[in-house]
């Protein structure tokens, strides 16, 4: 390191999260920050020699760590093991090897669908350990609420400033659009592209699965990569801290559906396949504490953010695997 200069790894940098994290840091470039995103190709962090392999090259400074095993509602349900173990070994690699090497600061990231399931509304930081998370993703789940713990171990042992956030459900461009592991948005961008190629007249129907009536809060992927780098920058405590558009934005699934079927001009109808799995009912977090430091903080409009990941996918989905 030379000077003051921070150097910043962010694990997982090639995924939803990552690139959006690249693309507001070029918007806002600092003379004493170097960047590095890296993705699985670069090593695998769920092993410990590949870990350190990756620590000893690059020498961080900070640590944004957000490789994962992630997925929707559906591949949660079929791969809870894989999900609990590959985040455990993942976690614990990242963390100790940050510990081990110097790392001043790692910013790890958990998710609003780890709360308890029984719950009272809207969930805060305080609520991460009240109770069991709902079945659908408890593997994720248990990995995730972990960190939190690490991150108050370390701390206390050590003195380590490595602290977490937790996102509501992110979407926007370079999501993992597949048909097997997506979440809702991309799924349903994905699905409906395919769709209007085949018909999209008004005899056409489209599918949503589920009833349709979950609750949901989203948060576009560049608003997302803009409170990371607050929270890299600025926010110094160990406890979480809850990254969410206000409770008045969440959405229900048919809304978010026809915001998308919108986008896309899809002309047909909406049906619901209701012997499909609706996952959590909601996860109306309160963003209180986020809106205690950054009170002016302006989320994307849903159907402005929507659009611009609909323009997105369509013009690069042909490029990419993950498409
Ligand atoms: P993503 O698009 O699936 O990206 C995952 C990233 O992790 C990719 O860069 C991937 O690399 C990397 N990765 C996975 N396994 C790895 C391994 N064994 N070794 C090294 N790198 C590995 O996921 P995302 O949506 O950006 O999620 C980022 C973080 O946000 C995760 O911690 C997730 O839990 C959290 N989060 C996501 C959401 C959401 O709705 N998406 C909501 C709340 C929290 P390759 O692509 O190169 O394989
Ligand atoms: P969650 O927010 O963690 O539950 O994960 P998802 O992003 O996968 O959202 C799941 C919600 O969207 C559930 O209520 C599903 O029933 C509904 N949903 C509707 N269609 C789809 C789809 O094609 N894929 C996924 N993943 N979820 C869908």
């Amino acid at each position: 390191m030379s000077g003051d200069k921070k150097v910043i790894l962010v694990t997982g940098g090639t995924g939803l999260v990552g690139k959006a994290i690249q693309t507001v840091v070029t918007e806002d470039e600092r003379a004493d920050e170097e960047w590095i995103f890296l993705g699985s190709k670069d090593g695998d962090l769920s092993d410990k020699i590949q870990t350190k392999a990756i620590f000893e090259k690059y020498r961080p400074t900070h640590v944004i760590h957000l490789a994962a095993m992630v997925g929707g509602l559906f591949h949660n349900m079929s791969h809870n093991l894989d999900f609990l173990r590959k985040n455990i070994h993942i976690n614990d690699n990242v963390l100790q090897t940050s510990f081990e090497t110097g790392v001043v600061k790692v910013v790890s990231c958990l998710s609003t669908c780890i709360f308890p399931d029984k719950t009272t509304y809207p969930i805060d930081e305080s609520m991460v350990h009240n109770g069991p998370p709902h079945p659908s993703n408890f593997g994720y789940s248990y990995a995730k609420r972990l960190i939190d713990i690490y991150n108050r171990a370390y701390h206390e042992q050590h003195g380590c400033c490595f602290t977490s956030v937790i996102p509501c459900n992110v979407f926007g461009p370079h999501d993992n659009f597949s048909l097997e592991s997506s979440h809702v948005i991309p799924a349903l961008i994905r699905k409906m592209h395919d769709q209007i190629q085949k018909d999209n007249s008004e005899n056409a129907t489209f599918t949503v699965l589920g009833t349709g009536k979950p609750l949901r809060q989203f948060i576009f992927s560049l608003d997302l990569a803009r409170l990371f780098l607050w929270v890299l920058r600025e926010y110094n405590n160990v406890d979480p801290i809850i990254l969410s558009v206000d409770e008045e934005d969440e959405v229900t699934i048919s809304k978010a559906a026809e915001t998308i079927a919108k986008a896309w001009d899809f002309r047909g109808r909406l049906v619901y396949d209701t012997s499909q799995a609706d996952g959590q009912h909601k996860k109306t977090a309160s963003n209180a504490k986020l809106r205690s430091f950054l009170p002016d903080f302006k989320f994307t409009p849903f159907s402005d953010a929507i659009q611009q990941t609909v323009e997105w996918f369509r013009e690069n989905h042909k490029r990419d695997a993950r498409l």
